[in-house]
């Protein structure tokens, strides 16, 4: 009965305070006048993480503002290519006061592509602690509620079309130029696994074909992200296919798991192991597929599952992680083997899921 009461409340105190934290007016308000603003994007950013907190600071700087992007940690040299890349500051523990120093100075914070400040590691208590106005932009399950405003939408293929979203709510849609343009569909064309994810909509490609509409060059952007690899990647790929990628069909599973040593002799760099995760999906019959891999600083669990099958609920039970339904993250601060023992422990338990139509 108690509990009913309080579900009761909180639903009303859900819908009371709800309107006031997508209100675009308040928000237009606040930024009406010229600011000091800090944008943050999650650790290991990836094309949509860097592109939409680009286009979205891009946008901010014509509207008069001094923008500071923030990344918790370094990103890979295929997104090397967008622009302003001066204008991104890279966390490091030698710069950690100066960092911290730029938000608390900070009018306005702007958090993007993440919904926990538990993903900017010791960026999060700077920002939990901050007096500034801080807005959420961004797509992830389940978001955590720190911010003054939010563009969140669960059901959004990627953080950048939210940025386009509310660039043009805004009513300054002919601010987006050409570079902008190519950082928001790079983020778009990502997330979407290059249109093929089951979050690739119509709304997705609407976004897409005004972008390009803009000026935005599809063929050079997938060029420059999916094509421009070095040959040790190529060969880190193979090797993978050929010795690491194990099936387990009696849980329509498959699994990589990669070693330091491994990565090291490869000469792995930063983002290499993006989209390996994507092949043990590609076979037949598959519907969960992970990649572990040995990061010495931590253990990173990548997840990525077909249909119904939430890894977003499997990281965040097991892996300290989450994301999205078909596609999550997570670590462990555990050996390699044990990580690996763990999650092989646990596919009995979802068995019935993993199976089941
Ligand atoms: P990836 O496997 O490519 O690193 O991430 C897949 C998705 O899960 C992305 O949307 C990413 O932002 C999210 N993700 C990755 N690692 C974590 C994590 O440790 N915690 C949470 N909450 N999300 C994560
Ligand atoms: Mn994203």
């Amino acid at each position: 009965m108690v509990i009913d009461y309080g579900l009761k409340f909180l639903i009303f105190a859900l819908c009371f305070f709800w309107p006031q934290m997508r209100d675009i007016q308040l928000f237009k308000k606040h930024i009406a006048q010229p600011l000091k603003m800090v944008i943050l994007t999650h650790f290991n950013p990836d094309a949509d993480a860097l592109g939409s907190s680009i286009g979205l600071s891009r946008y901010l700087t014509k509207k008069g503002h001094s923008v500071v992007i923030i990344a918790p940690s370094d990103y890979p040299d295929f997104i090397g290519w967008m622009p302003a890349q001066d204008e991104v500051t890279i966390f490091k523990k030698d710069r950690s006061d100066r960092i911290a120093q730029v938000i608390r100075d900070a009018c306005t914070i702007f958090c993007l592509d993440f919904s926990s400040l538990n993903r900017i590691n010791e960026l999060g208590e700077m920002v939990r602690q901050s007096s500034a106005k801080k807005v959420l932009i961004d797509h992830h399950l389940e978001p955590e509620k720190f911010a003054d405003f939010e563009q969140w939408d669960g059901s959004a293929a990627s953080t950048a079309e939210l940025v386009y979203q509310l660039i043009v709510e805004l009513g300054d849609k002919d601010l987006i130029d050409s570079d902008m343009a190519d950082c928001l569909y790079a983020g778009i064309m990502t997330d979407t696994g290059g249109f093929r994810h089951s979050n690739t909509n119509q709304k997705v490609f609407k976004i897409a074909s005004e972008l390009v509409e803009i000026g935005a060059s599809p063929h050079k952007v997938s060029k420059l992200i999916y094509d421009t690899n070095t040959i040790e990647r190529l060969r880190l790929t193979g090797y993978v296919l050929n010795e690491k990628l194990q099936v387990l069909p009696e849980y329509k599973t498959a699994y990589i798991v990669l070693t330091a040593e491994e990565l090291m002799r490869h000469g792995s760099q930063n983002g290499d192991t993006e989209g390996l995760v994507n092949y043990g999906l590609s076979i037949k019959g598959i519907r969960l597929s992970v990649i572990i891999s040995d990061r010495r600083e931590n253990i990173k669990l990548s997840l990525r599952s077909l249909g119904n099958f939430s890894v977003n609920e499997m990281a965040r039970a097991h892996f300290s992680g989450g994301g999205h339904r078909n596609a999550a993250g997570g670590q462990t601060n555990l050996t390699l083997d044990q990580t690996v023992k763990k999650f092989l422990d646990l596919l009995p338990l979802y068995k019935d899921q993993l199976v089941a139509d």
